[in-house]
């Protein structure tokens, strides 16, 4: 079975908080970057809900990241505000939940860098909360800045190489991901964090945009698996992107190594095909199936339970399943993480 593909980004900022481009002008700077979709998350407002829409060709949604001093929740399908609560995380969560809206824990564990903004960061502390949608374990914006720790190194990430050390997600936002997702399906997204933030040092000597949006969306992204395409008018598909994102049936992908075309990871039992967020049902005999185009440093790696399980050269590769587990995929080329899959659970 054939599945649409559609790639976006999720949490961007406009002119609506602290970014620097409009929702039209960032809708443009996606269509350029050849993005389907974007969903513009400003800080504790929905002002943006309006601006809703098609621009440019790119699916237009707009939510809102939550809180402030710590614990910055993205609430997406939200229609109302929602009060901010730095120090009760489950209240926003909870209130995000009961408007039938999707939440994900933001850059948990972000810890800033010396020369911005005094080191001041966001992180997540309160794991004891429940029922949130999904943790954004790849921030842009928070792992080039964490990597700020020398004015050289500002100079050579900040121009001559920004994704030099944007190797693979946070690895600690990962190792929770699979904690969890060994007892409960969860979603994990990326997320660009993009501001446009304009930097002048020595007078206007040094001036730089970091990053531009059509930068950013080049760069880290979310693919979503669709069985219909999207459709035409925007309520419909909406509801279609968000229904993906909620089921998990996505993937992350580093466009700077190339754009996700020929990549599935699907399993089959009892003569069903499962896709990625799927369970399959206990009692058959389940084959999973991994396809990426071949390259000469191309690796795939499947991990169950979060721990490595099997490691193919890139091109097809097919596993028989002994054991249940929550089975996800990561896509290699050389050192770099190219494509990092939501899991398959095996009842
Ligand atoms: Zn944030
Ligand atoms: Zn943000």
């Amino acid at each position: 079975m054939s599945l649409h593909l559609y790639t976006g980004n999720i949490h961007i900022h406009s002119t609506y908080s602290d970014g620097h481009g409009t929702i039209p002008e960032i809708a443009a700077a996606a269509k350029a970057a050849g993005l389907d979709f974007i969903v513009v998350t400003d800080h504790n407002t929905l002002d943006g809900l309006a601006e809703e829409g098609c621009h440019h060709g790119v699916l237009t949604l707009c939510g809102s990241e939550l809180n402030n001093d710590s614990h910055h929740c993205l609430a997406l399908n939200i229609t109302q505000p929602v009060p901010t609560d730095d120090l009760n995380p489950q209240r926003v969560i909870d209130r995000i939940s009961s408007q039938g809206g999707l939440s994900f824990i933001a850059h948990p564990f972000e810890r800033g860098s010396p020369l911005v903004m005094n080191g001041l960061h966001f992180p997540w502390k309160r794991w004891d909360v429940y029922g949130f949608t999904g943790i954004e374990v790849w921030n842009w914006s928070s792992q080039w800045r964490d990597a700020l720790r020398g004015a050289l190194q500002a100079l050579y990430i900040g121009y001559l190489n920004p994704a030099g050390h944007m190797i693979a997600p946070c690895q600690k936002a990962v190792a929770r991901f699979d904690e969890i997702t060994r007892q409960r399906p969860l979603v994990a997204i990326a997320g660009s964090d993009n501001h446009a933030w304009p930097i002048r040092r020595w007078g206007g000597v040094v001036r730089r945009v970091i990053f531009p949006y059509e930068y950013a969306f080049r760069t880290i992204n979310n693919c979503l698996l669709s069985h219909e395409p999207l459709a035409g008018d925007i309520a419909t598909a909406k509801k279609q992107l968000y229904d993906a994102l909620r089921r998990g049936r996505c993937f992350i992908v580093n466009r700077l190594l190339g754009e996700p075309h020929d990549v599935s990871f699907t399993a089959e039992s009892n003569g069903l095909e499962y896709q990625i967020g799927e369970q399959v049902p206990p009692g058959n005999l389940t084959r999973l199936t991994v396809r990426s185009p071949r390259r000469p440093q191309g690796r795939s790696l499947l991990f169950r339970d979060g721990l490595p399980f099997r490691d193919f050269p890139s091109g097809e590769a097919t596993v028989y399943l002994e054991h249940p587990g929550t089975y996800r995929l990561e896509v290699w080329r050389g050192n770099r993480l190219w494509i990092f899959t939501n899991p398959i659970y095996v009842c």
